[in-house]
């Protein structure tokens, strides 16, 4: 029997396991999600919209047994994870309130005596999830496609199974009917098979670029429709008229959130040369006081990195910035224990070529970079294979709009950190992916937008 290990990254040691399940079981389970659909589809907005409540009350209700599911799984503070129960909250409410209007046919004048679009649920969507946000990543796909008349199967990542089957039983608490959202524990290997499978008719993913390449050209093979959530490299531009205190106050959360393990995160700060020694500066001394410590300490600003092999991989990767001329300011040392800790880490004086310029560093390491002036700033931002998000802190906000519009990202906030909110799109281009989640754009990834004509 093939288990999925569930080591928790604070202390290195094994909390559970969970028994994979067969090819052959795994196709049982997308069959029976057909079968589903095809009464679930038959159900009204309001019908659908009265389980989406209830989901949204489970997740509220369960808020403190999931949470310290997720923290012990892959780490997270106790306190970030009793916000991303309730963000699943947010979102089941946001689709049960908006779904019909969102769906709703829409009328086109021609030359016919009625004509207009509708947007029909297509079938059985297999969604393949990330650890970072264990329950966050799963309900932002689920819940509209759902909403939309579809049914879901998930791989989520093997780090998270018992977030995995947590989120199977609340659909079922909720009293959504078996076979609207089926939890698969199946390895990596066996998601080919998946996609091959008749009854599946599209794939979302949220993950790493390898990841997502993998499963977009299979998918691609069989003629399936993808939605691709990668990585992100995200840049912000510090202007120099803006407030430096809160610059590094949103650097500072920004960077460390999620342990560092957000595909939004700020990652590059790109600093305009007038202030970049007074930034750089406020930023160290607010890295250096941030909490390092037990994710289930309340007081904790930033615990371990999910699992050890990612966090030996982001020492590589800052040790490899190092020899290529980068100049370490704080952290860049693995800690001594058991834990998957690193500590609070920056990078200065980055240039493209350099690892951390280049590619997305996913954990707690800060890049920052010496800009010339605004249009050098927007050049380096813009000099990137990723484009998720990306974000300008001013003084001005005009200012900031202008040089906004000119990065190319899926995102770009001006004085805030971009956080995804499920009345806008959320997406990105270039590595980063393509397709949306969330908002009216989301919602009509995975339906059929049909052209009807009744002459
Ligand atoms: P992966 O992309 O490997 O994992 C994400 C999901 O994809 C997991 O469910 C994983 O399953 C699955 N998966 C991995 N490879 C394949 C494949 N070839 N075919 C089908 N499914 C696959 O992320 P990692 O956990 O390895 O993290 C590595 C990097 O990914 C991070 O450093 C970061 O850059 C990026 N990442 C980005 C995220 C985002 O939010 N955009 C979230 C998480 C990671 P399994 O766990 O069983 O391998």
């Amino acid at each position: 029997m093939d288990y999925a290990e569930i080591i928790d990254p604070a202390t290195g040691e094994k909390v559970a396991q969970y028994a994979r399940i067969s090819d052959e079981t795994a196709l049982e389970k997308v069959q029976q999600a057909n079968s589903a659909f095809k009464l679930w589809k038959e159900n009204s907005y309001e019908e659908r919209a009265a389980m989406m409540y209830k989901l949204a009350e489970v997740m509220e209700e369960k808020k403190e047994e999931y949470a310290k599911l997720a923290t012990q799984e892959m780490g997270k503070t106790i306190g970030q994870a009793r916000k991303e129960l309730e963000k699943c909250a947010l979102i089941c409410r946001y689709y049960a309130d908006n779904t019909k209007k969102l769906l709703a046919n829409e009328k086109v004048e021609t030359e016919a005596a009625k004509s207009y679009v509708t947007f029909q649920p297509i079938g059985v969507i297999l969604a393949v999830m990330p650890w970072n946000f264990p329950f966050y990543q799963v309900i932002r796909f689920a819940v509209p496609a759902i909403m939309a008349g579809n049914t879901g199967v998930l791989k989520h990542a093997s780090n998270v199974q018992g977030c995995a089957e947590a989120l199977e039983k609340a659909f079922s608490q909720a009293g959504f009917p078996k076979g609207i959202f089926t939890n698969l524990n199946i390895g990596s290997k066996q998601v080919k098979k998946i996609i091959e499978d008749e009854n599946i008719v599209a794939v979302t993913l949220t993950g790493s670029d390898p990841a997502g390449r993998s499963v977009a050209s299979i998918a691609g093979q069989n003629l399936k429709k993808t939605v691709m959530e990668l990585g992100g490299s995200d840049a912000y531009i510090i202007l120099d008229d803006a407030d430096l205190e809160k610059a590094t106050d949103l650097a500072t959360y920004g960077r460390l959130q999620n342990n560092g393990q957000t595909c939004i995160a700020a990652k590059r700060f790109i600093v305009l040369d007038a202030i970049y020694d007074d930034f750089l500066h406020r930023f160290t001394e607010k890295m250096k006081k941030a909490k390092m410590g037990k994710p289930t300490d309340e007081d904790t600003y930033y615990g371990p990195m999910a699992r050890h092999d990612l966090r030996d991989e982001i020492h590589e990767q800052v040790q490899k910035t190092i020899s290529q001329g980068g100049r370490l300011v704080l952290g860049g040392n693995i800690p001594e224990g058991k834990g998957a800790y690193y500590p609070a880490t920056i990078l200065a004086d980055l240039k493209p070529g350099m690892e951390a310029f280049d590619v997305e560093l996913f954990g707690p390491v800060a890049s920052v970079i010496k800009a010339k002036n605004e249009a050098h700033a927007i050049e380096l931002a813009n000099n990137s294979q990723y484009g998720l998000g990306s974000g300008v802190i001013t003084g001005n906000t005009e200012r900031g709009e202008k040089v906004a519009l000119q990065l190319e990202a899926g995102s770009s906030f001006v004085n805030k950190l971009v956080v995804s909110d499920p009345r806008l799109p959320f997406g990105g281009i270039k590595n980063s992916g393509y397709g949306r989640e969330l908002s009216g754009y989301g919602i009509r990834e995975f339906v059929n937008t049909k052209s009807v004509w009744i002459d």
